[in-house]
């Protein structure tokens, strides 16, 4: 199998923490060019710009898009266009309705649209999913709770419209949700906190449910300093099962079943690589549809002004 030649689009925060490591890291793909209009990596060859990438002809079988969701539209479509698979960070895009068209473009070019959500590849929940399948399930509660400034230093995009706010890291659980539980989920209410001088929440209330009436809560918080809290706790007829970490533990009534390193990127460039070689793609909207509909549905505050430096 050839190798497949990736270009990253965008070099920030989760460019260098993640992807470079886990493609160097994974059989099968290797970083052939950079496009960034601030950022290079030496011996790797760099462009400005994704269009300026394409003209000069570099020889790249896929880009990953790790820009803000509100530029990354148009990048997929004109790597789409030029033959290129395409990864998405998450959340896929900037609303939903302009991924359908994307998706239509892989199609009919045979190439691959990889819509990823990493926190599904965390280790702990497949395990999760599968022993949910055989459970009752009776109530779910999520506290997603960050410092913004710890994990976001200086990131304006995230609280322009399309940033999503406090849901840029709160749509990695409702990833979780959506792939752990047994149905659909929809919202049904949903309170959004607005700092005086920004326009996507710093907090969030959710509540949720599906058409067997199960009951989900989950709080979003960008202001939580101290211990982070990334949880997601299931009453379930045997018991409670604690997903904790981001989905790297799993807890049982105390009991662990599973704690593992993180390798969450490992595991979504493996994916890309065998969706690429077969021209396929893996779009699930669902993530992205509920934080949508909590736009759609939420009642507004405004707080406190939210000024990055103290
Ligand atoms: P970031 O540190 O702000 O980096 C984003 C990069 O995109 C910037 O360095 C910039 O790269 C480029 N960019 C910004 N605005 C642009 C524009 N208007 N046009 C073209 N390029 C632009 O953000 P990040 O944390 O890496 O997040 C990027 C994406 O990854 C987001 O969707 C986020 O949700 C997702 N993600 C982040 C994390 C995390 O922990 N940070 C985790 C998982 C997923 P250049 O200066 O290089 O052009």
């Amino acid at each position: 199998m050839s190798v497949l030649r990736i270009a990253i689009v965008g070099f920030g925060k989760i460019a260098r923490d993640q992807h470079v490591p886990a493609i160097a890291a994974t059989p099968g793909v290797e970083l052939a060019a950079v496009a960034s209009r601030n950022a290079s990596l030496p011996g790797v060859p760099h462009f400005t710009t994704l269009d300026e990438l394409l003209r000069h002809g570099t020889a790249i079988d896929a880009v990953a898009l790790c820009t803000p969701p509100q530029v990354r539209r148009g990048q997929a479509a004109l790597a789409l266009a030029a033959g290129k698979h395409v990864l998405l960070e998450k959340p896929p895009g900037a609303t939903v309705a302009e991924i359908a068209p994307l998706l239509a473009a892989a199609h009919g070019a045979r190439r691959t649209l990889f819509a990823t959500w990493h926190s599904r590849f965390a280790p702990a929940v497949e395990p999760a999913r599968n022993l949910l399948s055989g459970r009752r399930i009776g109530a779910v509660t999520v506290a997603w709770t960050e410092d913004v400034r710890v994990w976001h230093p200086g990131q304006g995009w995230i609280w322009e419209p399309g940033g999503l706010g406090v849901f840029d890291p709160g749509i990695n659980a409702l990833s979780i949700l959506t792939r752990i539980l047994p149905r659909p989920l929809f919202v049904t209410a949903a309170a959004l906190s607005f700092p005086a001088n920004r326009q996507a929440p710093i907090a969030a209330s959710l509540a949720l449910a599906d058409t067997e009436g199960l009951p989900v809560r989950a709080e979003f918080d960008f202001r939580q300093t101290g211990v982070q809290t990334w949880d997601i706790d299931v009453e379930t007829d045997g018991g409670r099962l604690t997903l904790s970490s981001g989905g790297a533990r799993l807890t049982e009534n105390g009991e662990v079943l599973v704690d593992a390193p993180e390798a969450e990127y490992r595991g979504l460039y493996g994916r890309f690589v065998e969706l690429a070689g077969r021209g396929a793609s893996d779009v699930d909207l669902a993530p992205l549809t509920l934080v949508a509909d909590a736009f759609l549905l939420g009642h507004r505050s405004t707080v406190e002004a939210f000024e990055d430096e103290r």
